[in-house]
């Protein structure tokens, strides 16, 4: 199941990329610009602005959760929809209002694709990437990607929450040439209530991934009311530095532009409502990060 494949891309990892998106994750942070990714099944996404006066055909397609209501509002009722409901509403709607988000693809497919640009990969120091959702909360679809570029010659990374279990990644290891790997918090109370995850799971699995030589880069997403203060970026600065051999952080100030997309879902939306406004902790940030001996760079 993915949901995205995306060609071109120069952020997420060296070079022009190919991201492949996965679907699910076992994080539910309260900040994801991507929450369509988090559920591993398909999803639908309704825009109200695109939908046509007088349009049924999605409700002919799903009359058992999609409804006209009286005063000419479309109604979905979202735990009615079947599955096969929702296979049949992919390509429906005739003006964009209704998506489905997340489709099977084979893994020859998805390759297909990717081996496409393998010449812009040559040129450019690229690859491919995977993304999400969380790659590994899917490690077998993972590591076929992972193993089918790998032997075609294509360079692979992956990014990553770290939140699954070990063995989920380990199979992934000699196929994997560089982990984009998320450190959100290292205290366990605040990670808990801001993602519903363990930051001991993450945190653990990123110091195996560091002992046994895998390159890493660590990135942080810097969230206000989470972690975008001096105390956290330091406590999460002090454990990136002393993990054997990475030598790069990431930083990533919050921003929100997949607010939107929670409308979509019908999702309430529990993080800030404006973006990280605060130049002097991004300079405290980098700076403390060079002390520590890290490369630290600033993303959009
Ligand atoms: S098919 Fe699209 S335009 Fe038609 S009613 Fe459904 S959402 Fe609206
Ligand atoms: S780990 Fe990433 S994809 Fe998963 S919920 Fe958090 S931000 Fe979203």
């Amino acid at each position: 199941m993915i949901f995205n494949i995306q060609r071109y891309s120069t952020h997420d990892g060296p070079g022009i990329r190919t991201v492949v998106f996965l679907k699910g994750c076992s994080l539910g942070c309260r900040w994801c610009q991507n929450p369509e990714s988090r559920s591993a099944e398909p999803e639908v996404l309704f825009d109200a602005r695109q939908c046509l006066a007088g349009c049924t055909r999605c409700c002919q397609v799903a009359p058992e959760a999609i409804t006209r209501t009286a005063d000419g509002r479309l109604d979905i009722a979202r735990g009615k929809l079947s599955a096969s409901a929702v296979e049949a509403l992919v390509n429906c709607c005739p003006s964009q209002a209704l998506a489905v988000c997340g489709e099977n693809r084979t893994v020859d497919d998805i390759m297909q694709v990717v081996l496409r640009d393998k010449p812009f990969y040559q040129r450019s120091g690229g690859g491919v990437t995977l993304s999400g959702g969380e790659p590994f909360m899917n490690p077998e679809l993972a590591l076929a990607l992972l193993r089918a570029s790998h032997e075609a010659g294509i360079h692979t990374a992956v990014e990553t929450c770290l939140h699954v279990p070990w063995h989920n990644i380990e199979s992934c290891l000699p196929f994997t040439r560089l982990f984009l790997a998320d450190l959100k918090h290292t205290h366990a109370g605040l990670f808990k209530t801001w993602t519903r995850g363990s930051a001991r799971r993450v945190m653990a699995n990123l110091q195996r991934l560091a002992e046994q030589g895998a390159q890493v880069v660590i990135r942080v997403p810097l969230v206000p009311g989470f972690n975008a203060n001096e105390d956290a970026v330091r406590s999460i600065v002090d454990f990136a530095a002393g993990l054997p051999g990475v030598e790069q952080i990431h930083f990533l100030p919050y921003h929100t532009l997949g607010m939107n997309k929670y409308a979509l879902l019908n999702q309430p939306y529990e993080a800030p409502g404006k973006p990280l406004d605060n130049p002097a902790l991004l300079t405290f940030a980098q700076s403390y990060a060079h002390q520590k001996g890290l490369a630290a760079i600033l993303r959009g």
